[in-house]
């Protein structure tokens, strides 16, 4: 069995109180074990998405994690006075799985981004993650899922990655995570990361706590996506009132 971790409610999202190197190492068992695990990498938006989307956050409740993505989340608990010890974000989740995949020969499904950037990973994915088992890779931009499902389900990979932003990708891997015993995780614009289409902010910003003011410099339509901060903040001052 894996430990359980505790978790801390930020708006109704319950995030693991772990730190990024623990929640790997039970994916791994869990991946090994043949455990169906559904994982979650949510950040502000996503919390104030669900917030305002009943069903969606129902939906993400019932992953097995749900982990802070984002600086945001970190700053949520403290106002709760119930600090998480660290980000645990998407790419770098996926990223060391599919180093350890590399190494141990397990097989993983990638669904998500544009067709060019699904074009350069299958050039650079063997590349970069020798021994790793590629079960499929398909881009996200698709009317009918069917084809990529069963695609899915008969290659059996121990991970699917789904990059198609949310919700979309969290109602993906939702709808469809029984079809695998594997571990199934949206991971929003990673693939387009890890083909090297955006960079990741540099070390200094990440470790100043300012990738979102990086990536929002670099890509000014995110804009859109920092202006819910305040409102984020707000509401989580008044859950942090209720609990008192
Ligand atoms: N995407 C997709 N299908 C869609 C819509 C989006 O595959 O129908 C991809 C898009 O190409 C990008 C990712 O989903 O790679 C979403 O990235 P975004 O930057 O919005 O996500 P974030 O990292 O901010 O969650």
């Amino acid at each position: 069995m894996q430990p359980s971790f505790s978790t801390v409610t930020v708006l109704g999202i319950p995030f693991v109180k772990t730190t990024a190197d623990r929640l790997l190492a039970t994916l791994q068992a869990r991946i090994v074990a043949e455990q169906n695990t559904f994982v979650v990498t949510a950040n502000p938006e996503i919390v104030m998405y669900a917030h305002e989307h009943p069903e969606y956050q129902r939906l993400i409740r019932n992953a097995d994690y749900i982990t802070p993505d984002g600086v945001g989340i970190l700053d949520g608990a403290k106002i709760l006075n119930q600090p998480l010890p660290e980000r645990i974000t998407g790419f770098d989740t996926m990223h060391a799985l599919l180093e350890w995949a590399g190494r141990e020969h397990r097989s993983a499904y990638f669904v998500g981004a544009k067709p060019e950037v699904v074009a350069t990973l299958k050039r650079t994915l063997p590349r970069d993650f020798p021994g790793l088992v590629i079960a499929g890779i398909h881009d996200g931009y698709f009317d009918d899922d069917t084809a990529i499902v069963a695609d899915i389900q008969a290659t059996q990979p121990d991970m699917v990655f789904a990059a198609l932003g949310f919700p979309k990708q969290e109602n993906f891997v939702a709808q469809h995570r029984h079809t695998t015993k594997g571990l199934w995780m949206g991971v929003g614009g990673s693939f387009d990361v890890l083909a090297g289409a955006v960079d990741r902010a540099p070390k200094f910003w990440q470790e100043h706590h300012l990738e979102w003011a990086y990536r929002t410099f670099k890509e000014p339509k995110r804009l859109k996506r920092i202006a819910i901060i305040p409102r984020y903040l707000h509401l989580v001052r008044q859950q942090a009132k209720q609990q008192h």
